[in-house]
């Protein structure tokens, strides 16, 4: 369609944010609504409100100092009232704001301390009437006004105009939305809605609108939500009516469990392998993600799964995001399994050939049981003979596309997924939102919980002293120093620098060790070993421990440049302790403190709960960078915000299962599912995945 206003040059602008359609143009809602109905005169302004005023430049000029470049013009109307806005770094403007120009300025209204004048500092503005395509002047005042983000050169008042010319020329489509559900909720049409949107009648709740709550918002951001989540429970439906292996737990097998297992399991991973074994025995591939705190013990109820799989005649591969880990589960597992005579074996990017090509004929084989390793694994050339469970840790490190290529190696092996970085449940609902998920929400017995201190880095004395009272009562302790500037080179000088000051200076009679991720696999292996085994005191390292590294003798985590991490991350490597019976410390020094890094650190001090620190994290850092950009998977909403619309991704979810589970009608539902494909493929590659 032909839109009056937009040439080339704006249709670039408007392609550059993503909208290429009339549609996409009409889904580009604003982020923020403006009373222009009943405006204040400027004599009736108080201090403290934040207003909206039509009034006209008297007078502009620069001021002060000039490194600041503060700019200031004065305001007046047609009330014998008097406004200045100031504007820091503003000298631009005064090409813009000069004398008799009119213009409607929204911001909070204070008061001069030594002039007592009113003033807004940064007021928002939009200069009005004196564009040619402007439209008219009742599109942008005396009405609820919608205030758009600009894009490139179109900014707010050129979207006003933009939207109305839409709404006039397009003719209503359809709704969507199956009319059961928008009656039941009492959900506006999609059309009315899209009106309201863009242009609210002057009766609209302001406030409402603002906190996207009016009734026209609210669907909107359900129905983005409810196909979404169809999506997801369309994929779940499908992955159900897959053939899987169908394997038992019969005597036998809980036999060989009870054999292996080395302490009794808590009530939360009893009910997770109960989950977990019903899904092996339904028939049908599982996709089951496992959440737990660290140290929760989801490795252990790992592999009580992976011995189903294996007495009922199955290998099992355990996938790992990083070599050390890898190593790391590969003992575990050893371990465990030398009981009762399965062989594991180890199979990591950094094996000579000639090794890994033994590996892989024992593989094809079928002469191991269980393999242990990082993504190696899903290299083409590695071929199982019976692939009947993939074991993936921390999921998100790995990209969806690899766990499909290890499911195309088996016959839809069942899929179990372990997390430590516990998902907040909105997040989880629309990334894992096609798995299963199981938590486990009980720490084994006997833990102790890990007391978390601040400590500046001028008292880290203090600290040292600390560390060698825990060591002379035969503990151990982590030293760990982070990535600067994501360079693992610069990490490992400053951990190989503090490693030879507190070997040689503060801790001569203790013995220190070096871990870090550019050491040779056979030297890490040897250091983890030796602390493993209680030969090292102190151990020095990068944030390669930052995962599964288990030594229950450890009961010290220092953390230092605290500020540098993540919280996730400070969360990960404070799991590190507290996993034996001494009472455990972690202690974050830091050295220059951002509010956004007190803040983190704030929350590490006063919380131990994994499930919080997500939650916390995800508000700091927001969606998109929870999971860092490049992997996330999150879909880009145009309308609803998980962090702000939990509760409507809940229902819509709710809804969402309802209807692909039991469709009003059969017509209903095909329909459903060709507007899902037609609409949502493009933006979420939902529907044809799995
Ligand atoms: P996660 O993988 O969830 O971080 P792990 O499986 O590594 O946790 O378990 C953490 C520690 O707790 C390990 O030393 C493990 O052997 C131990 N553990 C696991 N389950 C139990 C249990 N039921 N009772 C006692 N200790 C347990
Ligand atoms: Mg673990």
């Amino acid at each position: 369609m032909y839109v009056k206003g937009v040439g080339p040059q704006r249709a670039a602008f408007l392609q550059a944010k993503g909208l290429e359609t009339v549609s996409d143009l009409l889904l580009y809602a604003p982020f923020r609504y403006e009373d222009r109905t009943n405006l204040k005169p400027l004599r009736e302004l108080a201090p403290g409100e934040m207003v909206t005023v039509i009034v006209e430049v008297s007078s502009a000029r620069s001021k002060g100092p000039r490194k600041l470049g503060l700019f200031e013009v004065d305001f007046r109307d047609d009330s014998t009232g008097k406004l200045r806005g100031k504007w820091f770094h503003g000298t631009y403007l005064q090409n813009v704001l000069v004398p008799g120009l009119r213009v409607a300025l929204y911001g909070k209204v204070e008061m001069d301390t030594y002039s007592r004048d009113l003033l807004m500092m940064h007021p928002e503005f939009e200069v009005l009437g004196e564009d040619d395509d402007d439209g008219d002047s009742s599109l942008h005042t005396g009405r609820v006004t919608p205030i758009y983000e600009a894009a490139g050169k179109i900014n707010a008042k050129q979207f006003r105009v933009l939207m109305r010319r839409v709404l006039d020329a397009v003719t209503p489509v359809d709704d969507p939305l199956p009319p059961n559900i928008r009656e039941r909720l009492k959900l506006p049409d999609l059309w009315s809605a899209i009106k309201t949107i863009h242009s609210p009648e002057p009766t609209e709740d302001l406030r409402l609108l603002n906190s996207f709550r009016s009734q026209a918002q609210v669907r909107m951001i359900f129905e983005e939500f409810f196909w979404l989540e169809c999506g997801l429970a369309l994929k779940r439906a499908k992955a159900q009516q897959l053939m899987g292996l169908k394997f038992e737990l019969h005597e036998r097998v809980r036999d060989k469990i009870k054999a292996m297992l080395p302490f009794k399991p808590t009530g939360a991973q009893k009910k997770v392998l109960g989950e977990i074994a019903a899904d092996l025995a339904s028939g049908h591939p599982m996709n089951r993600l496992m959440q737990g705190d660290v140290g929760s013990g989801k490795t252990l109820v790992a592999a009580e799964a992976a011995v189903i799989a294996i007495e009922n005649g199955y290998q099992v591969a355990v996938l790992a995001p990083t070599e050390i880990l890898a190593q790391q589960h590969f003992f575990y597992f050893k371990n465990l399994f030398q009981k009762i005579g399965y062989p594991v074996i180890g199979l990591t990017g950094s094996m000579s050939d000639r090794e890994k090509g033994q590996v892989k004929k024992l593989i094809a084989a079928g002469l191991v049981k269980i393999v242990v390793g990082t993504h190696a694994i899903l290299q083409e050339s590695v071929e199982f003979q019976k692939l009947g469970l993939a074991i993936v840790d921390e999921q998100h490190r790995f990209g969806v596309m690899q766990r499909l290529s290890l499911m195309q190696k088996g016959l839809q092996p069942h899929v179990l997924v372990m997390t430590a970085t516990p998902i907040p449940r909105t997040l989880a609902m629309t990334i894992y939102g096609d798995l299963d998920v199981s938590v486990i929400d009980e720490l084994p017995p006997g833990r102790k919980p890990i007391t978390t201190k601040h400590v500046k880095n001028d008292h880290v004395d203090q600290v040292y002293g600390f560390l060698r009272q825990e060591i002379d009562q035969g503990r151990q302790a982590y030293v760990v120093y982070p990535l600067v500037d994501e360079s693992e080179t610069q990490a490992v000088k400053a951990a190989t620098k503090m490693h030879q000051e507190l070997s040689e200076v503060v801790f001569p009679t203790y013995r220190v060790g070096l871990l870090h991720g550019k050491m040779p696999p056979s030297k890490k292996e040897a250091v983890m070993a030796d602390f493993k085994a209680g030969q090292v005191d102190i151990l020095v390292s990068t944030t390669v421990i930052e995962v599964g590294v288990d030594v229950p003798n450890a009961s010290v985590m220092v953390i230092e440049q605290a500020e540098r991490f993540g919280l996730s991350q400070l969360h990960q490597l404070r799991g590190r302790v507290g996993r034996g019976s001494a009472r455990s410390f972690c202690i974050l020094v830091t050295e220059k403190l951002s509010e956004a890094g007190r803040e983190r650190i704030r929350t590490m001090v006063d919380s131990s709960d994994g499930f919080y620190i997500a939650e916390m994290d995800l508000r700091l850092r927001g969606p998109g960078e929870f999971f860092g950009t490049r992997q996330s998977g999150l879909p880009a909403l145009k309308f609803g915000n998980i962090l702000r619309d939990p509760e409507l991704l809940e229902e819509a979810r709710g809804e969402a299962q309802s209807f692909i589970e039991h469709p009003p009608s059969e017509e209903a539902l095909r329909v459903g599912i060709a507007y899902l494909r037609e609409n949502w493929q493009r933006r979420y590659g939902l529907v044809q995945v799995g």
